[in-house]
This record gives structure tokens, C-alpha cells and sequence, in this order.
């Protein structure tokens, strides 16, 4: 069997294999990378995974994307030790909420939150191909809180990796901030600057836009549109789906959606043979795709701090991977498309190109005061706290359900981040504050590393030289 190449959707940078596309993140048309067809799995085939373990499915459902890159003994232990940093036997738990709704926790990783699902398997596969090739890269990164720490576990303590994470001083939360300056291995460098998150993303800019100290310390980013991070999240469409009696039975999935990665990935299983009733948008009040599938106009408007913050988006940059099949693979076309919403902010899909979107998707908003009114309701009817995020996946199950009256098809919601990440809302609205999982009740105590630094770029280019010397 050949391997699989991956496209860009802007058409016009080359074809790659997978060790390329893991590197190289964005194509270098400034598109993102795709696989040129989608790996089939026959109702057999999925009947055949109901009984594997999650370490077990991962390799089967990412074996046929990575192809001879990396042999199967390799592949074997990568899953495994990404997935051993995960405190929940089952690694992500299906647990029943009531009728036929379902909540899949995907927040049982180092960071209690989704991205580690895919973070632990990107950080290992950087080691593998980097240390195969015997090179090694910097990942500069600036973070107003979340994706730093996610990104900060996957690659601590991998020798081919050295990890500068940017963030605002005194801006990000305790727990958010101990989540990452408590990582004490030599490769991870925790960067306090004094400014703003803007401020961070600015300075990271000005390092990648300096091609000779890029070039220099080999830069690289693990931004979301990396193919792999894709790959990763959608083994766990089919483990959930299984589980509930896939193929035989379908089931939907409503999924609280920032930047489009993770309900991309359902879409792709989707591709690969798993039926899949609907997916379902979650969006809370920066809710350019709700608006989306509700006209067809992709429309920028300013971005509102919310409760549901990993949320809080202006463009959903993954979804230029739907929009590709929207206009028929055809990359000239959809960057055209782009370029058009680069200028003007807006564009404007076919009523035929909806109609096949709305085909698979449907989507909702809430606002932060109906989020709060789920967190409620949730808890008063079975007694579960959830987070922000996972409130407006469940808000998006019920809205589907009325307005489509298909209750009875099992709908699982990804439930994003453990209720302690975001303990001042719960508590909000139920009157309960949830407690960090006892591995991390002691993190606020334990020792740290940070270096604080000006809004300069010339000290931070001479602290990160310094560290890596
Ligand atoms: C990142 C994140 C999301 C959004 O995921 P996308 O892949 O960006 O759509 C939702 N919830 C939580 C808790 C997150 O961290």
C-alpha cells in the first residue's frame, strides 16, 4: 500500500507525506493541509472496534494517515505513553446523563482540558521525526492562559524540543499560571512579559518574521491547524460512537466549537464510514458559525470576552478545511474565497454549498446567562458539574433535538474542560465550587520557574539565546 499524500487547500503548494505535513504546519500557500483522500473503514471494520482499549483504537484509526513513517512497535509505544499521562483508567470516559444523552470526557489529561488529547500525541511525534532526522526545533509559542499549558506538557522533557511559552504577567489565572511555571524540565521555558496577551502574540510575530533567527534556532509553532492535532481527535468519534452501537446505530455529536478542529475531526470520521446523524455547533456569543449555517455569510464582527473563553474567536481558522470540499476540492477557488473574506470580512457561500453543510451540521449559541442556566439545570436534574464549554455543547444537544424532533438518536457532547478549570462560573451558578483532581490539589504549592521579561524584543531574543547555549 502506498502512503497517503496530503493536499493544501490553496492548491498551490506541493503534495506531502505525513512527516512533512507534522512539520511543516501551514502549507506554504498559506493553506492547510488535507489528506488527498480519506482512509475507508468498511461496518466491519468498526464492528471490529467496539472491543479495543483507547490506545488500542488510536493506532488502528491514525495507522492508515501515517502509513510507513513510523513502524507499528514505534506507533505502539507513543500511544501508550501518550495516553498513560491520562488519570481515568477507561483515558476517556463515556458517561451517561440521562435519556439519550451522553457526555464524553475528553478532560482527564495533564491539563484538564480536550487539547491534550491530541497534545500528548504531537509532542511525542516532533521527538520521533526530529530525532529520526537528527534535527531538533524551538517552539515559541504566547498563550492568555489555556493552550500554553497543553502545549508545555506535550513537550516537556522530549530531547529534541525546547518550548518558550509567552504569557502576560499577572494576567493569566493562578491555576492557569501554576499549570505551566510549575513544569520544571530543562526544555521548558516559562516567559512572564509585562504587557498584554496582544502584546505576547506581537513579540512571537517579530521572532517568526526574523528569518535569520528563525532559520538560526530552527522555529516552529503547534498551532491548531497542524494536521496531526486533526488526526488525533478523531479516534474518539468512533470510540464514543461504537460504544453506542455504531454502525448499526447512528448517533450525533454536539461539540462546543472555537476554531473548528475538534468538529472538523467528527467530520472526518464521518469521511471514513462512520455514520454520523449530525454534528452539532456549539457556539457562546462570538458566534460567527452559528450565524454561518444559519445564512451561508461567514460575517467578522469584534470578539466579547465570555465564560466560555477557549471559545472566544473571531475566525474559526480550521474551517477552511469544510469550506475546500465546499467548493469541490478546487484550492484556486477557495483562495479565492479567502482572500475575499481577507478584504472585506465576509463572504458568502451558494445556497447549494449551505444546503450540503447543513446536510452534516446544525449549530446554536448562548450566551454567558444562558450558559449559566445549563450549568443549573445539569446539576439539578442529575447532579453533574460542567463547565462552560461542555454548557453550550449541551445547550446545542437540546436545541437540535427540538427543533429536529429526533430524540432518540443517543447524542454524545464533548465535554471540553473539567469543571475545576473554571471553578468561579460553577460556582456561579450551582452554588458548588469543584475541586481540582487530587494529583493536582497541591499545585499551587509546588516550586516554579518563570523569568520575567519587558515588551522587548531584543531582551527576549537574547534570554531565549542564552537558554538554549
Ligand atoms: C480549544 C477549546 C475548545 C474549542 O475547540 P476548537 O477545536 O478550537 O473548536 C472548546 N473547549 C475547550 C475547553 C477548549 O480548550
Amino acid at each position: 500500500m502506498t502512503d497517503l499524500k496530503y493536499i493544501s487547500t490553496r492548491g498551490q503548494a506541493p503534495a506531502l507525506g505525513f512527516e512533512d505535513v507534522l512539520l511543516t504546519g501551514l502549507a506554504r500557500d498559506g493553506g492547510l493541509y488535507v489528506p488527498e483522500t480519506w482512509p475507508q473503514f468498511s461496518a466491519d471494520d468498526i464492528r471490529g472496534m467496539k472491543d479495543m482499549t483507547y490506545p488500542e483504537l488510536a493506532r488502528r484509526v491514525m495507522t492508515p494517515f501515517i502509513g510507513s513513517a513510523i513502524p507499528q512497535a514505534d506507533l505502539k509505544a507513543l500511544i501508550d505513553g501518550a495516553y498513560a499521562t491520562f488519570d481515568a483508567p477507561e483515558v476517556l470516559p463515556l458517561k451517561k446523563l440521562g435519556g439519550n444523552e451522553y457526555l464524553l470526557e475528553l478532560f482527564h489529561g495533564p491539563t484538564l482540558a480536550f487539547k491534550d488529547v491530541a497534545m500528548q500525541v504531537l509532542g511525542r511525534l516532533f521527538d520521533y521525526v526530529l530525532k529520526k532526522r537528527g534535527s531538533r526545533i524551538t517552539i515559541v509559542g504566547a498563550t492568555s492562559g489555556d493552550t500554553g499549558s497543553a502545549a508545555i506538557e506535550a513537550c516537556r522533557d522530549k530531547d529534541a524540543i525546547d518550548i518558550f511559552m509567552l504569557h502576560p504577567k499577572g494576567r493569566v489565572s493562578p491555576v492557569q499560571e501554576a499549570q505551566m511555571t510549575t513544569v520544571l524540565s530543562d526544555n521548558v521555558h516559562n516567559i512572564a512579559i509585562e504587557g498584554t496577551f496582544d502584546d505576547c502574540q506581537d513579540r512571537v510575530k517579530d521572532l517568526f518574521n526574523d528569518q535569520a533567527f528563525r532559520d538560526a534556532h530552527n522555529l516552529s509553532a503547534v498551532n491548531s491547524i497542524n494536521w496531526a492535532r486533526v488526526m488525533a481527535q478523531i479516534v474518539y468519534y468512533f470510540w464514543a460512537a461504537v460504544k453506542l452501537g455504531a454502525p448499526d446505530k447512528k448517533v450525533a455529536f454536539s461539540v462546543p466549537t472555537g476554531n473548528f478542529g475538534n468538529v472538523f475531526a467528527g467530520y472526518g470520521a464521518l469521511q471514513m464510514g462512520l455514520p454520523v446523524e449530525k454534528l452539532i455547533v456549539g457556539a457562546n456569543a462570538n458566534d460567527i458559525l452559528a450565524r454561518f449555517f444559519a445564512s451561508g455569510a461567514m460575517e467578522k464582527t469584534g470578539v466579547v470576552p465570555t465564560l466560555s473563553p477557549s471559545m472566544d474567536i473571531q475566525v474559526s481558522s480550521n474551517f477552511e478545511r469544510l469550506l475546500f470540499d465546499l467548493v469541490g476540492r478546487d484550492g484556486a477557488a477557495c483562495a479565492q474565497v479567502l482572500t475575499g473574506f481577507r478584504d472585506t470580512g465576509k463572504f458568502q457561500v451558494t445556497e447549494d454549498q449551505l444546503a450540503r453543510a447543513r446536510d452534516v451540521f446544525a449549530a446554536a449559541r448562548f450566551d454567558d446567562t444562558e450558559t449559566k442556566g445549563i450549568i443549573k439545570l445539569v446539576f439539578d436534574e442529575c447532579g453533574e458539574l460542567i463547565d462552560p464549554h461542555t454548557a453550550v455543547g449541551v445547550g446545542a444537544a437540546r436545541d437540535y433535538h427540538t427543533q429536529s424532533h429526533t430524540g432518540d438518536t443517543p447524542t454524545i457532547i464533548l465535554a471540553t474542560a473539567h469543571p475545576a478549570k473554571f471553578p468561579d462560573a460553577v460556582e456561579a451558578a450551582t452554588g458548588r465550587r469543584p475541586a481540582l483532581p487530587a494529583r493536582l490539589a497541591d499545585l499551587l504549592d509546588r516550586p516554579n520557574r518563570c523569568q520575567t521579561l519587558a515588551n522587548d524584543l531584543d531582551q527576549l531574543k537574547q534570554a531565549i539565546e542564552k537558554q538554549l547555549s
